[in-house]
């Protein structure tokens, strides 16, 4: 035998009995965003490599280490999209969205790719639900898109969520605010861990995310960009931080977030899960008023956030797998002129046509067998093809009758359907 093939590291299958799971909370995000407006948008697999280059930043994890990039036949870089807003920024400007009524807003539910290292709760490839607002400034837009995604969490049931929001300012402001943080680092430079060291220069704000014990105590003293804001900037914040409280929606004001992208400005946040372990982000997101400007456009404020459905199935409370229905199983008994499974399959055909949910015997069971695999399924009807004509049986009262023509099985079954 040859060796056998398995999944690369990372991915996962998902398999029929994570369906039910997964579908109601797609069906959850559907509801919400499209209730609000938001209408879905789904861009390529693949982009071109400078997408993600110019939008999520040079400097980003993401961009240094985690991508998936190849080359096409024609020599062109293309990269596994990692993330959702960069694709739908340049979708907005490559369909002139920008003349619609503003902002335009979008949600997606899409697979994204990253080569990180596997652990529970984190793939290398992953879907998201994601929803984006561009072409306003206005804080109501990123007190809204929390409100959403906040909603959407309560509804699936995501155990101990917890909202944490803050403000990066803007790009200008985080250049002054970089300096005072490089010195910051530079004169407790010996204390850190090597990796932090090494990009002082590159990326210091990483440093809040360190898990390195050293590095943790010299960041708790460290200035917060939070206290360094321009004036608009720190209205805007205040207007979003007002929003949030006329809804009553607790958060935690958390100076250290910091996210994995380059193009957020202003508002941050994300919502975390006690009940989910070291990766316990659910989802996040921000604005980004830079972003489409980076990627060749005009000036274009834009907002947005994405939630990770494996971390929100895992997080949320496990509710009992609802059974498929099954209206009618379809049986053939052994007949002397062996055409029983003709009729039968024409029979299933005709209940399907009739809109009936339908399965039908594929593996040439005994009819005690099909039976019982009728009942296994938890199937309404069983309509037994054999020498006397059609047998229908009502499986929850026990009793069966026989029918004249397939039409009036397709009939009676029609009839007795469960409703809803
Ligand atoms: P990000 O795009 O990094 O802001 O992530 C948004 C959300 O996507 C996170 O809060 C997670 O729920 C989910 N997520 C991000 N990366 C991964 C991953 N590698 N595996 C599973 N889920 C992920």
């Amino acid at each position: 035998m040859s060796e056998r093939i398995q999944a690369p590291r990372g991915t996962s299958d998902v398999l029929p009995e994570d369906w039910p799971a997964r579908r109601s909370i797609e069906a959850v995000a559907q509801r919400i965003l499209e209730d609000a407006g938001y209408r879905r948008i789904e861009t390529p697999t693949f982009e071109a490599t400078e997408l993600f280059a110019r939008g999520v930043g040079e400097s980003t994890d993401i961009v240094q280490k985690e991508m998936y990039t190849f080359q096409d036949a024609g020599g062109r870089s293309q990269t596994l999209r990692p993330e959702g807003t960069a694709p739908v920024a340049r979708a907005y400007l490559e369909h002139g969205m920008h003349k619609a009524p503003q902002p335009v807003k979008l949600w997606y539910l899409s697979s994204f790719f990253r080569q990180e290292k596997p652990q529970a709760g984190r793939f290398r490839q992953f879907w998201q639900i994601g929803a984006e607002a561009i072409g306003s400034a206005d804080p109501a837009v990123d007190a809204e898109l929390i409100l959403l995604l906040n909603a959407i969490l309560e509804e699936i049931g995501v155990r101990e969520i917890q909202l944490r929001i803050s403000s990066l300012g803007t790009p200008a402001a985080r250049v002054e605010y970089r300096d005072h943080l490089q010195q910051h680092l530079r004169a407790h430079a010996d204390e850190l861990s090597g990796e932090v060291r090494a990009r002082i220069d590159l990326n210091p704000l990483r440093a809040f995310d360190s898990d390195h014990p050293g590095t943790q105590r010299v960041m708790a003293s460290a200035p917060r960009l939070l206290d360094h804001l321009d004036a608009d900037d720190a209205a805007h914040f205040a207007e979003v931080r007002a929003l949030l409280d006329a809804a009553g929606i607790p958060y935690e004001i958390d100076t250290t977030l910091v996210r994995g992208m380059d193009y957020y400005t202003r508002t941050v946040f994300e919502f975390v899960s006690g009940a989910l372990g070291a990766q316990s982000a659910v989802g996040g997101g921000g604005r980004y008023d830079g972003l489409i400007e980076m990627i060749g456009g005009p000036p274009t404020p834009g907002n947005g956030w994405a939630a990770g459905i494996e971390r929100m199935a895992l997080a949320a409370e496990q509710r009992p797998p609802v059974p498929p229905v099954v209206d009618l199983f379809v049986a053939s008994a052994p007949r002397e002129d062996g055409n029983g499974h003709v009729e039968a399959f024409a029979l299933a055909t005709e209940a399907r046509r009739a809109g009936l949910a339908v399965q039908q015997e594929l593996a040439g069971r005994s009819l005690k067998g099909q039976l019982k695999q009728a009942d296994r399924i938890g199937a309404r009807f069983v309509a037994i093809l054999g020498d006397e004509g059609i047998a229908l049986k009502d499986m929850e009262s026990g009793e069966q009758e026989t029918v004249e023509s397939a039409a009036a099985a397709v009939a009676r079954a029609l009839k007795g359907r469960h409703p809803g």
